[in-house]
């Protein structure tokens, strides 16, 4: 299985005429909700890829988005309902212009219990993968835990904390960034100086960089697996980065050499920036399937 220590998110999507000022109440003209978070979206494109996929987290008493999960095939039993936070959530402004303005409030996402984790990575083992994002607290626990039961560990360090992604690549085995993320770790934009600085730091984590329309890249050693990306008509590239990571762990978690878990990532992540939002646009496996086949 794959267990994701991740966050899960409540968006508050809001169109303004602009942005609220200071001391104004401002009506807005629509409303939408949707169920978000790197780690929420991790775990649908994951479970949407076949996997079995364990969702360890936190929402506040009584929130329903467990249940969403669940209905998109994810294994919540490592859902925790939290007696004392709200459910993460972003209050979204969006202005005539499209721009927006966002106020992000982390809540049971910040607030997971070392305890609970434990429990839930309990029948865990050489064969299971532990994946985390960078929105939950206890990562670092985490990742010990996960390596003391033998596991192997996947983190997306996102958004970035240079710090702390440095302090975990021995514990490591796949460290996925995007070019904006390998930048701020390693200080330069150019890919093959920052493959060469990530493996000098951490010779033996195999590494996944995802580079936008022009694909993806996998190293580990002196092996190297690149990756174009499929030619689509792009719409909103939300969660295209989920989508792809979902995908290549699924695959990989399934036995899939990696040229092919890249392959299949790639479909579905392009299958995703042609549609709108995030997790209503990360296709299912037989989506990915026939995208392939044509
Ligand atoms: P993030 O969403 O984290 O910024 P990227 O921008 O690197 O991540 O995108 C992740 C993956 O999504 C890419 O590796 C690629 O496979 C796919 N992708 C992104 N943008 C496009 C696009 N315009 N056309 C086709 N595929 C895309």
């Amino acid at each position: 299985s794959i267990y994701n220590l991740g966050s899960i998110n409540w968006d508050h999507c809001y169109r303004v005429s602009h942005f609220v000022r200071p001391g104004e109440t401002l009506m807005s003209s629509s409303y939408q909700l949707h169920l978000g978070g790197k780690g929420a979206n991790q775990s649908v494109a994951a479970a949407k890829a076949g996997a079995s996929i364990v969702h360890i987290g936190s929402v506040a008493q009584g929130d329903n988005a467990p249940q969403k999960l669940q209905s998109l095939g994810v294994t919540i039993t490592g859902i925790r309902e939290h007696a004392d936070e709200a459910t993460g959530h972003a209050l979204i402004q969006i202005d005539d212009q499209g721009e927006n303005a966002i106020i992000l409030h982390a809540g049971a996402n910040r607030a997971q219990n070392m305890q609970w984790v434990a429990e839930q990575l309990c029948e865990a083992g050489s064969q299971d993968w532990l994946l985390m994002q960078n929105e939950t607290n206890l990562i670092v626990e985490s990742a010990e835990l996960a390596k003391s039961k033998g596991m192997q560990v996947a983190f997306n360090p996102a958004p970035m904390d240079r710090e702390l992604t440095l302090r975990l690549l021995d514990k490591l085995d796949l460290l996925i960034v995007n070019q904006i993320e390998a930048q701020d770790l390693t200080g330069t934009d150019d890919l093959d100086a920052a493959i060469a600085q990530m493996q000098h730091m951490a010779p033996n984590l195999a590494l996944l960089i995802t580079l936008g329309s022009a694909g993806a890249c996998h190293c580990q050693g002196s092996q190297r697996h690149q990756v174009k990306a499929f030619k689509v008509d792009a719409v909103d590239t939300t969660a295209a980065g989920d989508t792809f990571i979902g995908y290549f762990l699924a695959n990989i978690s399934a036995g899939q050499p990696v040229s092919e878990a890249l392959r299949q990532a790639s479909a579905a992540a392009a299958i995703a920036v042609t549609r709108a939002g995030a997790i209503p646009s990360i296709p299912v496996q037989r989506e990915v399937a026939d995208f392939l086949a044509t």
